[in-house]
């Protein structure tokens, strides 16, 4: 495997593959616009509903980058030109 995510995802003890581990290990992902807007980028963030998104696409979708992205777009301005960062589970929320 050429995956260099995949030294990462090792080092956490588990495969951070699909949307259900995901889920499982309650990581919060951050959807980024980066669609160009009046000669500037879009800009929006917003936290995924991973929930929703496991009950639209399977929770053994793939998680990775290039598997997701092309199922969303940024809701402000519909652009498809969006990114995705994982953020681990850091403690109690809500
Ligand atoms: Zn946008």
């Amino acid at each position: 495997m050429t995956d260099p995510d995949l030294a990462e995802k090792r080092r956490k003890g588990y495969t951070v593959d699909t949307l259900g581990v995901l889920i499982d290990h309650g990581y919060k992902v951050a959807l980024y616009c980066e669609n160009p807007r009046d000669g500037l980028t879009c800009g929006f963030v917003k936290w995924l509903d991973l929930e929703k998104l496991a009950a639209k696409l399977g929770r053994d979708h793939s998680c990775l980058r290039d598997d997701l992205v092309p199922n969303l777009f940024c809701t402000k301005c519909g652009g498809k030109k969006v990114s995705i960062r994982l953020h681990p589970y850091t403690g109690p929320r809500d």
